[in-house]
């Protein structure tokens, strides 16, 4: 079975801090992860690998430090590695990574699943996975967390919905976007981390000739929506202190609720 996983390397956003001035991500000095739900996408590839004969290649854009996150990938055990990273690439939005990595995957060749994380934690649009299928025309099963059965021509997964779980099946090839799959998902160990550090063969770099691609419809060029300004949003905080008699207060602090639409009134409980 020949199982592509997809992973971005992201800035971990528990130490993200926002430039006031600019409105952007300050990223100098900040660690780079895979992302989590990728992470989740690499756990559940290993646990297929580990039931059955399967080759895992994982491919990742970004720039030249993303080969950290496909290094760790292979430490992990994945079979081979590639990084998509060019110049061109810079600036894409998702429809341009997109059509990147489906160029990517097209050379790779034939694949029987393709994995990719739900969500990024940087750009957060959860667009990419669904666009791939689109562009590939494949089944894409969404918001997966947990593959319960695997052959070579069917999947059947479940995901989890407010009431319970939903099961859902697909013929292969299909797409899957995972997120939080049971614990425990495995990190790399330190030997073969550092075996995948050194030895170089597996990790190929591809650049935008290397898959075909033109520049028009890559990177900014290819990118059909464009960010116009960046802002946090203005958070408004404003307290007020009752005083009176305390049943005062507590039709006042009702007569406030009612007002903001937090509380209604009706019939059996007339406040
Ligand atoms: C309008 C717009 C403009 C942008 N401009 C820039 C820019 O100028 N510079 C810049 O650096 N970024 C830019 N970005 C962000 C960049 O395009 C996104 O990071 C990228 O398109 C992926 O989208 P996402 O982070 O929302 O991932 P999601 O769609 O949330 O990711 C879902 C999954 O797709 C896969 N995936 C996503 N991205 C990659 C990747 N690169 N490699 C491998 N797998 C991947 C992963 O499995 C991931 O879990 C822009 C985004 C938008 C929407």
């Amino acid at each position: 079975m020949e199982i592509i996983i997809l992973i971005k390397q992201v800035p971990d956003t528990s130490e993200v801090k926002l430039d006031r001035k600019t409105g952007t991500l300050v990223r100098e000095g900040v660690p780079s992860i895979i992302n989590p739900d990728d992470r989740h996408a690499l756990e559940c590839a290993l646990r297929i690998k580990d039931g059955r004969q399967a080759r895992l290649t994982v491919v990742s854009m970004g720039p030249p430090q993303a080969i950290d996150a496909v290094t760790e990938a292979l430490g992990m055990g994945c079979d081979a590695g590639i990084l998509l990273s060019d110049r061109a690439f810079a600036g894409a939005d998702t429809w341009a990574t997109s059509t990147t990595l489906c160029r990517a995957i097209g050379k790779i060749g034939n694949f029987d699943l393709l994995l990719c994380g739900r969500q990024a934690i940087d750009g957060d649009t959860a667009q990419t996975g669904p666009q791939i299928a689109e562009q590939l025309g494949l089944p894409q099963l969404t918001r997966v967390n947990e593959i319960e059965k695997i052959d070579a021509r069917r999947i059947v997964v479940k995901r989890r919905t407010e009431t319970g779980y939903e099961r859902l099946a697909a013929n292969l090839p299909a797409l899957l976007t995972i997120t939080k799959i049971p614990p425990p998902v495995r990190y790399p160990r330190a030997g073969s981390l550092l075996e995948a550090c050194t030895q170089q063969a597996p990790i190929e770099i591809w650049n935008a000739a290397d898959i075909g691609c033109q520049a028009i419809e890559i990177g900014l060029r290819g990118s059909l929506t464009q960010v116009i300004r960046t802002f946090s949003p203005k958070t408004r905080r404003e307290g007020e202190i009752l005083s009176g008699e305390i049943p005062e207060m507590a039709a006042g602090l009702v007569e406030r609720m009612r007002r903001h639409h937090l509380i209604r009134q009706t019939a059996q409980n007339p406040t």
